[in-house]
This record gives structure tokens, sequence and C-alpha cells, in this order.
């Protein structure tokens, strides 16, 4: 079987936007990417403004999803949004277990691992988030705490998974994320390469793998072009319609 993971570079535009910006910045952005070669692309807004970013970019290259879901699939969950919801907005790709997520709302790997599942059952794509704390790589537990954070998802995965199923791991170091730091790019490899062989054991081989944390326009290039790392999560530069752009293009020379 020949394996093929298109590139793949998705903002998480956390809780940030209004109305007019999210115009502005999408408008801004299709412009930067006409003529391009471009990888996959998708950028997941807050609740209240996918429809919008929905309709603004229908019949474009970008598509769009949520930053988390419930693992529930209706019912007295009050405040929650569901997979089948997202599904009617039209979201391709549903963000789960965001470290912001594991710490400010408590979700734990097996929480995790269900959303996952629910995400699947109604047709989305979820694009899992792993990825250790400060703490943790100072201890040397990065490893071990991405073995821990996987375990419930690809027991999971085993019960629902087949060779069609698309999910999407990102890893996303937690001291990295919104500081300007990343691992050098040999730690980078490293770990992915550590999730590929998970994947691989797995069945899941042709997951692709993202590296999130502090990419920016000036780091993409060096961070996509490690064998293992197959895109970006990106957040802050994914609010600046010119630095996404050139991440993008950086993520679309895997392709040649
Ligand atoms: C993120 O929040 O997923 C992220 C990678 O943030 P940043 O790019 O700002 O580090």
């Amino acid at each position: 079987m020949t394996i093929v993971r298109t590139p793949l570079v998705v903002g998480n535009w956390k809780m940030n936007g209004a109305f007019g910006a999210n115009q502005s910045l999408l408008e801004n952005l299709l412009r930067g990417l006409v003529q391009k070669r471009l990888p996959e692309i998708g950028v997941c807004p807050p609740f209240p403004y996918i429809a919008q970013v929905g309709a603004l970019l229908a019949n474009t290259p970008i598509v769009w999803g949520a930053q988390t879901v419930s693992e529930h699939r209706a019912g007295a969950y009050t405040g929650q949004v569901s997979a089948p919801m997202l599904k009617e907005l039209g979201c391709t790709y549903v963000i789960v277990g965001h470290s912001e997520r594991r710490q400010y709302c408590a979700e734990t790997d097996d929480a995790v691992a269900r959303q996952a599942v629910a995400v699947l059952d109604s047709g989305l794509m979820p694009i899992i988030c792993v990825g250790e704390s400060a703490d943790e790589e100072a201890t040397g537990q990065t490893l071990a705490v991405i073995d821990r954070q996987l375990a419930p998802v690809l027991l999971a995965l085993a019960g629902v998974a087949d060779e069609g199923t698309t999910v999407v791991i990102a890893y996303e170091p937690v001291w990295a994320i919104g500081t300007g730091k990343t691992p050098t790019p040999e730690g980078v490899q490293a770990v992915h390469a550590h999730i590929r062989k998970r994947l691989d054991a797995a069945g899941l081989v042709q997951t692709r793998i993202l590296y999130g944390g502090s990419v920016k326009g000036s780091n993409a290039e060096l961070l996509f072009a490690l064998p293992d790392v197959d895109g970006g999560l990106i957040g802050g530069a994914a609010l600046d319609a010119q630095d996404f752009s050139t991440i993008c293009t950086a993520a679309a020379n895997r392709m040649v």
C-alpha cells in the first residue's frame, strides 16, 4: 500500500474573533493563497462564528472545524455542543484534547478518547492533541506522557477504526504553546517518530502527525521538513493572514 499523507495546516483561533475581524482575516488569507500550491488547510473558530466562517469559506480551498466537542450526541448537557451539530455546520475537523481544555476544563485522557470517537461517529475528523508540560519535559517524561495520553485513544480507535478511518494527531508541547519557544528540530522529530511507531503498531499508518507550539512563518519551513511532521496546528500565527499563508506554503513544500 502506498502511504500518502497530504500535508495539513489547521488554525486554532482559540477564543478570538469578531464578525468583522473574521471576515477581513479570511479575505486576506484567501487573497494570499491565490495561485499557490496548497496543503490541506482548515480553520477552527469559536462556536458562535462557525456558521459565518463556513459561509465565507464555501467553495474555497479552506475547510473549517471546531475547537472542542461533547462526547454525547444529545440531551441534558447544558452548554455543550455535539458532533452531529458540528456536522450540520459543515465542519471537517474537530480539535480534541487541546492542552488548554485539559488544563482549564479538567478534560481527562479518557474523556478525550470518547470525544474522538464521537467525532468519528459523526463522520468528522478528530485532531487529537497530546503533549507534555514544562515540568514533565524537564524531568524526562515526555514519551511516557505521550504514551499515557495516546493509550485510551488507540484503545478506543481499535473498536471503531478501519482502513478508511482518518484521525490526526497533534503533538503540542504545552511549554511551547504561545511562548515563542519550540523544541529543537531533533526533539520534534524524535517525539513524532515515537508517535508514528505507536500509530503503525495500531494499524493507523495513514495518520498525519502535526506539530503545534509557536509555529511561525519564520520557522515553519524547518519544522515541516522533518520526516515525521505532516503539517502544523497553529495558534497565534493563524490570526495573521500573511503569517498563516507563509506557513501553508511551507507545508505545501512537503508535496514536491
Ligand atoms: C495552539 O494553541 O494549538 C498553538 C499551537 O498555539 P501557538 O501556535 O500560539 O503556540
